[in-house]
């Protein structure tokens, strides 16, 4: 029907459609009613709008429910996400994950698997990502829903246009053409592929479905290997000219310090990351060290060493959590955050990390009550760069969600 209509009204429609879905995603199920008082548009036409987003497969009908205390209940209406599937792949220094979002942002799919990244070419690396992010898209056919993008999460410098990691210090990746590489592994599919730096991507994340989700100004920090941070001014992810700001990592706290992976002294991830933290804990040859052992594990053999008072374990959470309030008052004293979320390593050894983390920040910020922020222990874990890739997948569908049927082949 709407490809009979002159191209300007085409236009109109198509961007109706992207307001009514994105208005049933972010205020929840509601009227046919109430969807054209609150978009402005007139009854008619959200009716209309409404039946072609249902045939999409990206709306259904919903419950009843009564308007007020006067008149009939009215049916509502409310996002079918079952149909469409949004792919997160996250490759890290000692793992990849591959996760399928719904539109509604539940995940119906997701893969972990232990990879010593930086020992391999990146060409081996991208087939082994290639195998498991083709994992989800028969996954995706699987559960009969249509794949409508693929983010891949990457600790780098990324030229997001160019579909390049510029510099990954921790993969000793330089100049990797990754989408070029994955369209071709993949057979050249019908979804768009892009990439994008995971702690951006995991800002995003939580921004969308994490604890903290919908504040607009909220700074986000993970620790596994290195240490990263994307931060969202007024709901915005903050990018820079090049595209190239958010490594918080690399702000030098101590120049005369340790070696960094990035080849400087002193920057705030010798203080904070992994390495920093399992150095000051352990020996060179305690299990917690071994790079071969699932990162979880070793976390998990840390938090029972805490819990049992051992007190080289805590001596070191108590340093690491004053290095992290000592960074991060920088941060909040630049940005004036409303939520600071700790995520990767951060979040699972939180409990040991806050308090010394907060005598800090409270001593150098400068804002009474630190201006507001809040300290949040993320609950997405180590999937939240995956999970916001996902997320961000759907871009293209709430754009514009006649690509569905493109892309379905419907
Ligand atoms: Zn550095």
């Amino acid at each position: 029907m709407a490809d009979r209509l002159p191209a300007d009204q085409v236009t109109v429609r198509r961007s109706n459609l992207a307001l009514v879905l994105r208005h049933l995603r972010d205020a929840g199920p509601r009227s046919r009613a109430r969807i054209a008082t609150e978009t402005g548009l007139n009854k008619g036409t959200v009716s209309s709008l409404v039946s072609e987003l249902v045939e999409l497969g990206l709306v259904r009908e919903g419950d009843f429910q009564r308007g007020g205390a006067v008149g009939r209940p009215a049916q509502t209406v409310e996002l079918d996400g079952r149909g469409i599937g949004g792919i997160g792949v996250e490759i890290n220094v000692d793992y990849l994950t591959a996760l399928v979002l719904d539109l509604t942002n539940t995940v119906v799919f997701e893969q972990r698997v232990a990879v010593g990244v930086p020992a391999l070419p990146a060409a081996e690396v991208l087939d082994t990502v290639t195998d498991l992010a083709a994992r989800a898209v028969r996954e995706c056919g699987r559960l009969g829903m249509v794949p409508v993008g693929m983010t891949l999460a990457i600790p780098a410098l990324v030229d997001v246009d160019a579909g390049v990691v510029a510099v990954a210090p921790n993969l000793g990746w330089r100049d990797v053409p990754v989408v070029a590489a994955m369209v071709d592994r993949l057979g050249r599919p019908a979804f768009p592929i892009q990439v994008d730096n995971d702690a951006n991507l995991a800002a995003l994340g939580e921004y969308a479905m994490g604890g903290v989700a919908g504040t607009r100004d909220l700074v986000y920090l993970t620790a596994e290997t290195g240490v990263g941070g994307g931060v969202m001014v007024g709901g915005r992810l903050l990018r820079g000219a090049e595209g190239f700001s958010g490594e918080i990592g690399h702000i030098p706290l101590n120049p005369t310090g340790d070696l960094c992976g990035c080849g400087r002294r002193g920057c705030w991830e010798t203080m904070v990351g992994l390495a920093g933290l399992l150095r000051r804990a352990a020996t060179d040859d305690d299990p917690v060290r071994d790079p071969s052992l699932d990162l979880e594990q070793r976390l998990d053999m840390l938090r029972r060493r805490a819990e049992r008072g051992d007190e080289r374990t805590l001596e070191a959470l108590a340093q690491v959590g004053a290095a992290l309030g000592l960074g991060a008052s920088i941060l909040v004293n630049v940005f004036n955050p409303l939520a600071l979320v700790l995520g990767g390593y951060f979040a699972s050894l939180g409990p040991y990390l806050l308090g010394p983390m907060m005598t800090e920040l409270r001593g150098r910020v400068i804002a009474p009550d630190i201006g507001g922020c809040r300290v949040e222990l993320s609950r997405l874990g180590f999937t939240a760069a995956a999970r916001g890739g996902a997320h961000v997948a759907f871009a293209a569908v709430l754009d514009d969600p006649t690509v569905v049927a493109v892309r379905g082949g419907t």
